[in-house]
């Protein structure tokens, strides 16, 4: 019940943080698509990035300095990482609470999948 990455920004359901603050919680994604594969997550539930609202503007900026710490905390930074987040059915999101995608540790192909 409830949406599960609420849950697990709230503890009740565990993950494997690396990564904590008032706004954000970055966590181990469960099925690892690159040898790195975190997702971050603002604590505050946001369906898509559309539902995104001007007072979000800090959180999303946040976000991508998260990402390029987690990036740089991982030794990906210089080689290259990319940040993805899914909207709707078509990109293929399948949790409706926004999610960032950091992933690297090896060559990115484009187009991507
Ligand atoms: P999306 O497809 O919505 O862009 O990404 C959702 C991601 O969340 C997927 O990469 C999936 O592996 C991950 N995921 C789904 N459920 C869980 C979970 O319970 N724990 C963790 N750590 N990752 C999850
Ligand atoms: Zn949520």
């Amino acid at each position: 019940m409830g949406c599960i990455f609420c849950n697990i920004a709230e503890k009740k359901l565990p993950a494997k943080i690396i990564f904590e603050d008032e706004h954000v919680v970055a966590f181990e994604d469960i099925n690892p698509q690159a040898p790195v594969h975190i997702l971050i997550i603002p604590k505050k539930h946001i369906s898509t990035i559309l539902d995104l609202k001007e007072e979000d503007n800090n959180l999303v900026a946040h976000i991508v300095k998260i990402a390029n710490k987690i990036a740089n905390d991982k030794g990906i930074a210089q080689r290259g990482f990319r940040v993805v987040t899914n909207c709707n059915p078509e990109s293929g999101q399948s949790v409706y609470h926004i999610h960032f995608h950091v992933l690297g540790g090896r060559h990115m192909h484009w187009p991507p999948g």
